[in-house]
């Protein structure tokens, strides 16, 4: 749907996990869809439970899956959670260049390394020349918050003065960005003096605006596969909207070839929300239920939310094709908003009723809307599977019932006089 800007591919794992390929465009590669990554939160050297927390993330629709690796007994881990698990996994290696020369050791598919804090020359050779060995990928991942200089006291005091005096004068953004340009493009050549070109870019900051412009700049500048992503972008209501404002931004524009949300919260609603939105962006092929559902308003008569939320979790698991699914409040706007659903229930009046593919085929109680709809869209699905039907076939107008003696909600009541069309307001002390 967007014209991509064309990227070298990497590629991340291997037989065992799946290849997950990243970017590409350029050198007679085509493509890849935009992946979804996320990070484990918990410690990488619990060893049981990384490996579930691994696995959870994947079985969510994960492409890829990073963890951190501080500490020697973090690597020491690795191979035990790379026998145990199926998807390519990155180590995230900050300060330490021995935690990054000990994961590719222990067979991990991808390295993450910090301009920000493994600057030295020789490190970074060092590590560049394992993953050439290895045949592994270096994401190189600049954050906002790291890149001026923390060892270094003399050269932190000019970054940071340099940053503070433009800051007066209102360049805070400008300048910050040309420092990040700077430091990347110094550390990229590193790479390109050991002739190494498996290499991804992430340029990430804590503010979307910022966050569109810095990717901007990368994408102008180098040819390599951008991760995009909005870093401590906070707890998921905030986080959500700063994240998808920024990616959308950029993916609209061609830029990004794999994207991290990322949220204070449990990582599985990062994964949720990634694919969700590559969904909405038509950038990938949905799997599994595309779940319309009215907002509710002051027609509502049943409880909509809650049916919604058990909509939602019971057919996450049971529905694996793109199914729409409309869950809508009464049958005024809905209908309409619910046309081309696969199947729909339009609630009201304690009922509900119950269309597939356009043809009514239920009206139940409240009690029972939940359950024969789940029935209904599993039978659907079966149908779909065997060949007998196809995903979004019948696009059929969808015929609202007469909401008298049915919902006992809705226009046609308007219609009849049933209800007064408006109502004076009398305000108190007016
Ligand atoms: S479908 Fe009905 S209840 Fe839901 S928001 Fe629209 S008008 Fe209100």
């Amino acid at each position: 749907m967007f014209e991509r800007k064309p990227t070298r591919q990497i590629r991340v794992g291997n037989e065992k996990t799946g290849v997950v390929l990243i970017g590409g465009g350029l050198d007679g590669t085509t493509p890849a869809p935009v992946s979804v990554q996320t990070m484990t939160a918990g410690y990488t050297y619990e060893i049981d439970r990384c490996i579930a927390e691994i696995n959870r993330l994947a079985a969510a629709g994960a492409d890829i899956v990073r963890v951190a690796v501080p500490e020697r007994k973090d690597t020491a881990a690795l191979r035990d959670i790379l026998d145990q698990t199926s998807v390519p996994i990155v180590a995230d290696v900050h300060f330490h260049f021995k935690r990054a020369l000990e994961a590719v050791e222990a067979g991990v598919h991808k390295i993450r390394l910090n301009p920000g804090n493994i600057q030295d020359r020789d490190q970074v050779n060092a590590v560049i020349d394992a993953c050439k060995d290895a045949k592994i990928p270096i994401r190189v991942g600049v954050n906002e918050g790291s890149i001026i200089e923390r060892k270094d006291k003399e050269k932190r005091k000019q970054e940071l003065g340099a940053y503070f005096e433009k800051n007066l004068i209102g360049g805070k953004q400008a300048h910050l960005l040309g420092l990040i340009i700077a430091k990347l493009e110094e550390y990229m050549d590193i790479f390109r003096e050991r002739d190494f070109a498996d290499v991804s870019i992430s340029c990430k900051s804590m503010d979307a605006a910022f966050t569109i412009a810095a990717y901007q700049e990368v994408s102008k500048r180098f040819d390599e596969p951008l991760h995009l992503g909005v870093t401590h972008a906070g707890p998921r209501e905030t986080g959500a909207i700063r994240s998808i404002a920024a990616l959308s931004g950029l993916l609209t524009q061609g830029i990004g070839d794999t994207v991290r949300i990322s949220y204070a919260s449990d990582p599985v609603y990062e994964v949720e929300d990634g694919l969700e939105l590559m969904y909405s962006l038509g950038l990938r092929e949905r799997a599994g239920i595309d779940l319309i559902a009215c907002p509710t308003c002051g027609r509502i008569q049943v409880d909509l939310f809650t049916l919604v939320q058990n909509v939602r979790a019971k057919l996450a698991s049971e529905i694996t094709i793109p199914m729409k699914v409309a869950v809508m409040g009464c049958v005024v706007n809905g209908p309409g908003e619910a046309e081309g659903a696969d199947v729909a229930v339009f609630a009201g009046d304690k009922k509900g009723i119950i269309y597939v593919q356009g043809e009514r085929v239920a009206n139940v109680p409240e009690s029972e809307i939940l359950d024969r709809l789940l029935d209904e869209c599993t039978a659907f699905q079966r149908k779909v599977l065997a060949g007998e039907v196809k995903l979004g076939e019948k696009v059929v107008e969808i015929v609202p019932p007469d909401p008298i003696g049915e919902l006992g909600s809705g226009f046609e009541k308007i219609a009849r006089g049933d209800v007064e069309k408006s109502t004076s307001l009398t305000i108190k002390g007016n």
